[in-house]
């Protein structure tokens, strides 16, 4: 097999790219070791800011997207049962966030690539990358029904998450990481109950962070902080909903509850990895760098990436080097800052297990001040929004 950029991932960033890159008459093959089923369903981030969205929207992706979204214009932060309301209309300049799950995102994308006839290769196995760093032409070895494949390409994109091959395959001396594992997990559920809420709650409390998230009018996701190395066979749905009206109570509000259609605990992780370039192979989204959930960031950074990648590897296809040479300066500013963003939304909102009283009280110092200082406020609304793609 012969392609210009062979993709190793079908998460967003992989779907993405090979997307812009199709818009820019560039071929591309993309490999993926899950079925599609299994990505189709996959439950992960719902969130989207104003950016990728327009993005999903621009290049002909957003249509299911425009008619069933959620569009929300502020959040609420909850702590010593009050609720406060931190308003993008006036904060923000009228930047928006959308809930749209990063499942529907993955199908809308998927159906694109195989209405265009474009190939994307499900269940593949054993994948390796070779060759990327020097002149010579890279190529991607997978199996594929039983039978040993071999892609030669141009270039090769790492969109493999976290987890996958293409960032080990870097030598260990030209890479810089920086890295954080937090001290507690989340368990998420998805619920089939209509959500007690129009927009996001962020509740601060004692015994532990939990947030309100929204899937559709009808389905809701929750998320509860839990100590590190929790089994989900702890918690049984009563009490997991037990503990979310605890730690959301708010006089005169009720948390509805439903029944579970889906529960997982995910580990809290910072890192970031530089250069995200090697030779000519680029990593992009997870397998570059990873955020805590609680800033809603880690889809957002993954596609902002791409926006970086596709047009850079058009110029260099075209024997330009200058976009490809600043990719990863130009990706890592973004990144930095939302790791910060999201190290400092969840270290405002979580107790950590060793937390002495003094810490509890600098957080709630910190929530009053972003809840009463109009620039504290600002801060907290324009991350969240997300700035301006490349
Ligand atoms: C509970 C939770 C909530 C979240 N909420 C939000 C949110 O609200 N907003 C937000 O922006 N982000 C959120 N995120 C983060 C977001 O889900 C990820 O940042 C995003 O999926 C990254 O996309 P990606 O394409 O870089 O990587 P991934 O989605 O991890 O995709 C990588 C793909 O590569 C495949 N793969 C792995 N290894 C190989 C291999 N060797 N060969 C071929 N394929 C391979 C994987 O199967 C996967 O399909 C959340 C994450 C979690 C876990």
């Amino acid at each position: 097999m012969r392609t210009q950029i062979g993709i190793v991932g079908a998460g967003p960033a992989g779907l993405v790219l090979a997307h812009l890159l199709h818009l820019r008459g560039i071929e591309s093959i993309v490999l993926e070791t899950r079925s599609r089923k299994y990505i189709e369903e996959r439950v992960r981030a719902g969130l989207l800011e104003q950016g990728t969205v327009d993005l999903l929207i621009e290049t002909g992706v957003g249509e299911r997207l425009k008619r069933e979204c959620l569009t929300h214009h502020g959040i609420e932060l909850r702590f010593n049962r009050r609720g406060h309301r931190i308003d993008f209309d006036d904060l923000a300049g009228g930047k928006t966030v959308t809930i749209y799950a990063q499942q529907e995102v993955i199908k809308d994308l998927v159906a694109a690539r195989l209405a265009a006839n474009l190939p994307i290769l499900f269940d593949v196995e054993d994948v390796t990358v070779h060759d990327f760093d020097g002149g010579a032409s890279p190529s991607i070895r997978f199996r594929s029904a039983g039978k040993e494949e071999v892609i030669h390409c141009d270039y090769i994109a790492g969109c493999d998450g976290f987890h996958g091959i293409c960032r080990p395959a870097i030598p260990a001396s030209v890479l810089t990481t920086w890295g954080r594992d937090y001290p507690y997990a989340w368990l998420g559920i998805l619920a089939d109950v209509p959500p007690s809420t129009d927009e996001l709650i962020y509740a601060h409390h004692g015994d532990g962070f939990a947030l309100h998230s929204l899937r559709s009018p009808a389905v809701s996701r929750l998320y509860l902080q839990v100590d590190n190395g929790e089994q989900l066979a702890a918690w049984p749905d009563e009490r997991i909903w037990a503990e979310l009206s605890r730690r959301f109570e708010l006089p005169g509000w009720t948390l509805e509850q439903g029944p579970v259609l889906d529960k997982s605990i995910t580990p809290m992780r910072s890192f970031v990895c530089a250069p995200m370039r090697y030779g000519r192979l680029f990593l992009a989204g997870d397998a570059a760098h990873i955020v805590p959930p609680t800033g809603a960031k880690g889809l957002n950074l993954a596609l902002a990436d791409v926006a970086v990648l596709a047009p850079a590897l058009d110029a260099l296809l075209h024997g330009d080097d200058k976009l490809a040479a600043s990719y990863s300066a130009t990706c890592l500013e973004r990144v930095w800052r939302s790791t910060h963003f999201s190290w400092w939304m969840t270290t405002m909102l979580h107790r950590a297990p060793t937390a002495d009283p003094l810490a509890t009280q600098l957080q709630l110092a910190q929530l009053r001040y972003v809840v009463a200082s109009r620039a504290a406020a600002t801060t907290l609304a324009e991350n969240y929004t997300g700035f301006a793609m490349h």
